[in-house]
């Protein structure tokens, strides 16, 4: 009868006598403790690759849907249906974009997007609250600083510096943010011929952005501002970089009804023109208006997916004062109560707030002005007395007002 050879754990070499148990594996066995070893460092290792991927960790299983994401801009935006469902969509494509397996050979192609409206119709809002609901970095750049390299404003790398300082300079996060920059209208072409007089901060910046929107490796200043040649620069690959554009492009209505009219004597324009809303012409927006407008052919090119927001009415104006989540009125209501007091605004107020609004010609941006020259000798006198309870109504609304209206017609 043979001895029975001793088995040795293929890790440390102990045998089973010194070492206890050994589980068996293909011609191995390990010990406890080296199993207890081995399971250490691969809960560290995915600990780490964790964290380096940090919250920007995307998963198509809980991706927000676009239903889900335009519910929610409906709890903070009033209105915008049609801007809030491209947003969504554009979005969630973004995400399934980053994801995307490059096993085929179909790309999905990125899809920025231009939104077209008024000041103060809630485009940068919209930004705002989607970026809330995003699980990668985004970041909010105004276009009016921008400038052709060599002048004074901002160069145009200095959008992506906002996007690294928003995920803590993680590159990899970065490459794959949303921008959304803001005005965009402003850069363009002021004139028919950008020869005669340099038009810094027309044409030449909207080259410049082209180079981002197109894709490329950008060197980007790490702390903004102009480039230095002792800076050391972050190299930023844009390619995966969703763009969000907003801009009121002041006057377009002109070059859309112009387009509309022009277009009445072709085919089958002749029915559809007596249904032209006139008051709210930018619905009819197409990429030629923003080329009429000056943006150069290149960039409308890069952004595909163009969409308006709509004047905001009184009715709109209304809703905003008390339905979104963190309405103005739901904060004064929320400001009084932590000093113990109970607010009642009545509906007559709501109402006047919002006929001040259209008579100063001040948008949904008034309605926070006049409805703090209405609250704020509350909120200065109520928390030192003993009240606890408010109740404003029009004259009280009306009296407080009128100290404060020549500084709101100012401001117009
Ligand atoms: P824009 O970027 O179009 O000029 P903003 O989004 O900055 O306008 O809007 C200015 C302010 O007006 C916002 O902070 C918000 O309080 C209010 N506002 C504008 N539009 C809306 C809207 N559709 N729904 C809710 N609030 C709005």
């Amino acid at each position: 009868m043979g001895k029975k050879t001793e088995i040795h754990c293929s890790f440390c070499g102990r045998s089973s006598s010194e070492a206890g148990m050994l589980l068996s594996g293909m011609n191995c066995y390990i010990c406890e403790d080296c199993a207890r070893l081995a399971c250490n460092v691969y809960d560290e290792n995915k600990q780490k690759r964790q964290e380096a991927n940090g919250k920007f960790e995307l998963d198509i299983n809980i991706l927000p849907r676009p239903k889900e994401l335009k519910e929610f801009l409906d709890g903070y935006v009033i209105g915008q249906d049609d801007a809030k469902k491209y947003l969504s969509v554009a979005v969630y494509n973004h995400y399934k974009r980053i994801l995307q397996s490059d096993k085929d050979d179909i790309e999905i192609e990125k899809s920025n997007i231009i939104l077209v409206g008024r000041t103060g119709t809630g485009k940068t809002l919209l930004a705002k609250t989607i970026a809330k609901k995003l699980q990668v970095p985004f970041a909010i750049v105004d276009a009016t600083v921008l400038t052709e390299a060599g002048y004074v404003g901002e160069d145009i790398e200095s959008i992506l510096t906002r996007l690294l300082q928003a995920c803590d300079y993680d590159v990899k996060a970065a490459e794959r943010g949303i921008v959304f920059i803001d005005e965009i209208d402003k850069i363009a072409r002021k004139g028919d011929n950008p020869s005669i007089t340099r038009d810094v901060s027309g044409e030449g910046v909207q080259q410049g952005l082209l180079k981002l929107l197109e894709g490329s490796i950008i060197n980007v200043p790490p702390n903004g501002g102009r480039k230095h040649p002792e800076q050391k620069m972050i190299a930023v690959n844009t390619q995966n970089i969703l763009f969000i554009c907003g801009g009121a492009f002041d006057g377009i209505e002109r070059k859309i009804a112009q387009r509309l009219n022009t277009h009445v004597v072709g085919f089958n324009a002749l029915n559809e023109r007596n249904d032209v809303d006139r008051e709210n012409l930018l619905q009819y927006i197409a990429p030629q208006d923003l080329k009429s407008f000056g943006l150069i052919p290149e960039i409308i090119g890069r952004l595909p997916i163009l969409t308006y927001l709509n004047p905001l009415d009184r009715d709109a104006l209304r809703r905003i004062l008390t339905e979104p989540k963190n309405s103005i009125i739901k904060q004064y209501i929320k400001l009084f109560a932590m000093d113990n007091v109970t607010l009642t605004i009545k509906p007559e107020v709501l109402d006047f707030i919002v006929d001040k609004a259209v008579e100063f010609k001040l948008g949904a941006r008034g309605l926070r002005a006049i409805a703090e020259s209405i609250m704020i000798d509350a909120m200065y006198e109520i928390p030192s007395t003993d009240e606890k309870e408010l109740v404003v109504d029009k004259a009280y609304a009306e009296e407080k007002l009128g100290k404060a209206t020549l500084n709101l017609h100012l401001e117009d």
